[in-house]
């Protein structure tokens, strides 16, 4: 592995360090800690040019940086039928809302 490779891996490793000790930061209500390793976070991967893990970015609240886990900072909602169902996804701390739209095939 090139010296370039090795830095990155290790960029990788921290962001994975940082998310896990923000997710437990947040479980406790401790929201501004949690957003502080987002922070960090965010700062990594910018510095590094290094993608986010999608799982990673997908639990981070963009708009506030809090680790979004269902039932404590995440509100998941289903809304509508069908072809135009969607999941909404709300950051209870700034109301922040995601959509995932649902792909129903046809049978
Ligand atoms: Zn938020």
């Amino acid at each position: 592995m090139s010296k370039k490779g090795i830095v990155k891996d290790l960029a990788r490793q921290r962001i994975r360090w940082l998310f896990n000790l923000a997710a437990e930061e947040t479980r406790k209500g401790r929201y501004e800690r949690a957003r502080r390793y987002t922070e960090l976070i965010m700062k990594i991967a910018e510095k590094g040019n290094i993608k986010i893990p999608r799982l990673i970015k997908r639990s981070i609240c963009l708009n506030c940086g809090v680790v979004l886990i269902p039932g404590i900072t995440l509100s998941i909602r289903l809304k509508g039928e069908g072809r135009g169902s969607h999941i909404t996804a709300k950051c209870m701390l700034c109301g922040w809302i995601k959509r995932y739209y649902i792909k129903v095939k046809r049978i």
